[in-house]
């Protein structure tokens, strides 16, 4: 298949040499990272979407999203399938998604979860929103990139599983951080917590999958001076995003919330900029009991 590929970072480089070692004709895009071997360079965006049947885009933000899509949906064919994989708000997604429709193109939003070494491996989920038309048109190449996808509904159904999910693993984590210290104050030992949690009602991916004390669990960025994996940043802008989301559907979110203060402060303040999102559990040690929960 003739795709398009726009945003070659840390994820959309694996990706899109996945799409190439599967056979596809790539043609690729980005302002700084040079295409995989064996896609071809284009030197604008609306150079690799031309004749595209799918362009696919992996991008920072829903304002750079925008920004791309303004530019490449007037050279698009007829029918062609606007693919964005970014983590963007929902409010972008759809706005994206009506400009392509608008136009005669299909589109759908299919944010991932499975991180760097997931585009790698291509072993992605996949969660989407948009038409029956394009989920059947990209589902392939999907496969091609991911392990598993779910079409969720409409546009933006994808992006709102996406933060749904993301805002409870950032308040799982940071309850399990902050579980930790308690423990740890309580004089309790720390893989007999494991030990006990993992297997009983407060167990999780957090606690299970990517347990955030050195040494305890399954491999995880805490065995490895808490070198991302899930950088706190990253986690940052989910739960901005599930609070902008929040804001704009009117729901009452205080947990997630309170998740986004957290990894906030500990990003711009505490230096937790580049370190796992596991990270809060040193964060946590090192603090004592606050009375004033504000959210
Ligand atoms: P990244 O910063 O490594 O890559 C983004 C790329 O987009 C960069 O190479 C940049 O040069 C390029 N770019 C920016 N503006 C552009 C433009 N106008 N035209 C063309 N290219 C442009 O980011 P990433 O880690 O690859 O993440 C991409 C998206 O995937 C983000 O939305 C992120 O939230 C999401 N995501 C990331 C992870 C992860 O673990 N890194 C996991 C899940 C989802």
């Amino acid at each position: 298949m003739k795709i398009g590929f726009i945003g070659l970072g840390n994820m959309g480089g694996p990706m899109a040499a996945n799409l190439v070692k599967a056979g596809h004709d790539v043609t690729a895009f980005d302002l700084v990272a040079e295409p995989p071997v064996g896609a071809t360079k284009a030197d604008t965006s609306a150079e690799a979407a031309t004749g595209a049947k799918v362009v696919i885009t992996m991008l920072p933000d829903g304002a750079i999203l925008r920004a791309v899509a303004t530019e490449i949906v007037p050279v698009l064919d007829q029918g062609t399938v606007f693919a964005d994989c970014s983590t963007v708000d929902v409010d972008s997604a759809k706005a994206v998604a009506k400009m392509a429709e608008d136009a005669g193109c299909l589109a759908v939003d299919a944010p991932v979860s499975g991180g760097i070494s997931g585009a790698t491996n291509g072993t992605l989920t996949f969660m989407v929103g948009g038409s029956d038309a394009g989920f059947d048109t990209v589902s392939p190449l999907l496969d091609v990139m991911g392990q598993k996808t779910v079409h969720c509904g409409a546009s933006g159904a994808g992006q709102s599983a996406k933060i749904c999910n993301n805002m409870i693993l950032g308040a799982t984590m940071a309850v399990t951080c902050e579980a930790f210290a308690l423990a740890d104050k309580l004089g309790l030992n720390r893989q007999k917590m494991f030990d006990v949690v993992s297997t009983s009602s407060g167990y999780s991916w957090s606690m299970n999958a990517y347990c955030p004390a050195p040494g305890v669990g399954p491999q995880s960025p805490s065995d490895n001076d808490y070198q991302p994996g899930f950088a706190s940043e990253l986690m940052l802008k989910d739960l901005r995003l599930a609070q902008a989301a929040a804001m704009s559907a009117d729901a009452d979110t205080p947990m997630g919330a309170l998740a986004a203060q957290i990894y906030e402060t500990f990003v711009e303040t505490e230096n937790g900029l580049g370190a796992d999102f596991s990270a809060l559990l040193p964060r946590f040690e090192k603090r004592g009991h606050d009375p004033k929960v504000k959210v």
